[in-house]
């Protein structure tokens, strides 16, 4: 069935993705190092990893950088962001430009790919229908396209995929409801939970108003998690536990600010999907040696590394694991830690999490 018109800003007239081959990927192993190259084969999930952050950055640029709104680093073409705000707009543009359903199979069958040379078994990707205008009244057609590109990449690269369908927290109530009401109707197989994203400062405090969906969302058997605790404060991560429900939280970061919910946090084994670089480069944090993460994970927080949005951040999940065990020192046992966290805290089947932890591990040489 077709989805319920979601009316949230007129569509930017159709304009086509140029076809150009991506470029080198940014996380083609340094394969000098012995480190690196267990790094990236360490058996892990990544669970936070927006779509809207998949789209080709060379169709992007090429098509209007004047119009992209940012500048691009002349040596890596990775697009620079002065603060989340801008970045959100940028998606905005760059996903205008993906009007056509091969262009979202190929974006898909892409993510599979990358995931399997991070050593990605299963990813958990979200999508916000609010930033493609193109498909907001054909989301059972976008999902369509999405899972075909999914399906041939697990096909070729041995890696799962679920799909997290994401709510704007900046958008009207009405909007959001339309989304749910979809999601519950169509029931798509590939997508297993519900999230919110968007931006924290400008919404304000929503829990209350997101609460009644993800109820529905619970009660319908779907997983979720949300956004708080970046362009939030801790009171955006105790709503998103207290009010919410959450399963995950996704960053989280700002709870390092108050004592008694990292406390919280640790004691009721809620798991946060870091994501440093991303921090980084949105001036969230001042750098990776200044990050929390490090803070929350020797409190007993359960934290996962990930991109966020891999192409827009030149990044890739192994890059992050191996920055963060360089700048904090963590050895194998840490990072095995650290990937166990990201499969045990993934929406992937029980079947597929068992199987990673078993490849998990007989890479770290437990026995079972
Ligand atoms: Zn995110």
């Amino acid at each position: 069935m077709r989805a319920r018109a979601v009316s949230l800003r007129k569509a930017q007239p159709s304009r086509t993705l140029v076809a150009v081959p991506m470029p080198a990927d940014a996380e083609s192993p340094p394969a000098s190092t012995r480190r690196a190259d267990w790094v990236h084969r360490l058996p892990k999930a990544e669970v936070h990893l927006h779509l809207e952050g998949c789209v080709p950055l060379n169709a992007v640029a090429l098509d209007d950088p004047a119009r992209a709104g940012v500048t691009f680093d002349p040596d890596t073409g990775v697009p620079q962001f002065r603060d989340l705000a801008e970045f959100l707009a940028f998606l905005d543009h760059s996903c205008a430009l993906v009007t056509d359903g091969t262009q979202v199979e190929h974006i898909a069958y892409e993510i599979a790919r990358r995931a399997a040379t991070s050593g990605v078994g299963h990813a958990d990707v979200i999508f916000n229908p609010t930033h493609w205008p193109e498909w907001q009244a054909d989301l059972d057609g976008f999902v369509e396209r999405l899972d075909r590109g999914f399906e041939a990449g697990e096909a070729d690269h041995g890696v799962t995929v679920a799909l997290c369908l994401s709510l704007s927290r900046t958008q009207r109530a009405a909007d959001s409801a339309a989304l749910v009401d979809w999601l519950l109707a169509a029931r798509p197989d590939r997508v297993v939970a519900l999230s919110v994203d968007g931006n924290e400062a400008a919404a304000g405090r929503t829990g209350p108003r997101f609460a009644p969906l993800f109820a529905r969302a619970r009660s319908a058997g779907l997983h979720t998690c949300a956004h708080a605790g970046e362009s939030s404060g801790p009171e955006g991560v105790r709503d998103a536990i207290e009010i919410l429900h959450v399963e995950r939280v996704d960053h989280g970061i700002r709870a390092v600010e108050d004592p008694a919910l990292v406390a919280k946090l640790a004691a009721e084994a809620v798991p946060l999907d870091v994501c440093p670089t991303s921090n980084v480069r949105l001036g969230v944090v001042a750098s990776l040696a200044a990050h929390p993460v490090e803070q929350l994970r020797t409190a007993g927080v359960r934290v996962s590394l990930n991109t966020d949005d891999p192409l827009l951040f030149g990044t890739s999940v192994a890059s992050e694991y191996a920055q963060c065990a360089q700048t904090f020192g963590w050895d194998r046992s840490v990072l095995g830690a650290i990937a166990r966290v990201s499969i045990e805290s993934s929406f992937a089947t029980q079947d597929r999490r068992r199987e990673l932890l078993s490849d998990l591990d007989d890479y770290l040489g437990l026995a079972r």
